[in-house]
């Protein structure tokens, strides 16, 4: 298969791939503003956001042009949201967030939950108000489609997040062949007294990282059965919602 070979990003400074000016959805009851990381070290087959997977990558925005936007939006934005790519492969992530933090905005971070280390040095130093972490499967089955990390990796991320204090939510794309009831339940059995579980539906177009992996495959979950998973993840979790 022609997989892409990850490669271990660690990039010195602030490479910013995009970003979305105004969004009434990404950071619960705010209006905010989204900012693109580039690089990933995950090579999820139905990234919607393939251009800032893996260099060269088409945009790069200079961080000062980022700061001097939101000194101007000061009045009309209520937070940042910080999402990628995977922001915590950035070495400048924590200077960034003080940055943005100096201007009044409190930050939500998206993750894929790969670097625990810096998300819990993130946490500690308030430099993250709230957390959103994908789980894309079972931590064992990481391997081969999405990453070879070590399972217990997204395992001590998990860990943290839920015992940071820190509002938060977990989320998984619900598409065959990585998510079903069985693997549901015990995600949310992971992920216990979690304030919140997203189950994302599934988008397939040919936008996405690896469109041929879901070619002549079975990959959607119809809203019946996500609701089937919602109920069977509320068993476990605070409260779990379909997006
Ligand atoms: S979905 Fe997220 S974690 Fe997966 S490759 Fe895309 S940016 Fe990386």
């Amino acid at each position: 298969m022609p997989w892409r070979k990850v490669v271990p990003y660690n990039f010195r400074k602030m490479v910013i791939g995009g970003i979305q000016k105004t969004s009434l959805i990404d950071f619960p009851a705010k209006i905010s503003c989204v900012i693109f990381t580039a690089g990933c070290n995950f090579d999820c087959p139905y990234c919607h956001n393939a251009e800032l997977v893996s260099p060269p990558f088409t945009t790069i925005i200079d961080p000062e042009d980022i700061f001097a936007f939101l000194a101007k939006r000061k009045n009309l934005l209520d937070g940042v949201v910080i999402t990628g790519g995977e922001p915590t492969l950035q070495q400048n992530l924590p200077e960034f967030c003080d940055r943005i933090k100096s201007l009044g905005f409190p930050i939500k971070m998206d993750t894929n939950g790969s670097r625990p280390d810096i998300i819990q040095s993130l946490l500690e130093t308030n430099r993250i108000d709230y957390i959103a972490m994908d789980i894309k499967t079972l931590p064992e089955k990481y391997s081969p489609s999405f990453s070879n990390i070590i399972p217990n990796k997204i395992y001590d991320s998990i860990h943290i997040i839920k015992n940071s204090g820190k509002a938060h939510e977990f989320r998984t794309t619900c598409v065959k062949p990585f998510a079903d009831d069985n693997i549901i339940s015990q995600i949310s059995r992971i992920i216990e007294g979690a304030d919140l579980y997203v189950l994302q539906k599934a988008n397939i177009d040919k936008s996405i990282l690896h469109p041929y992996f879901f070619e002549n495959r079975d990959w959607n979950f119809d809203m019946e059965e996500l609701t089937y998973f919602q109920k069977t993840a509320a068993a476990s979790v605070k409260k779990v919602s379909i997006r």
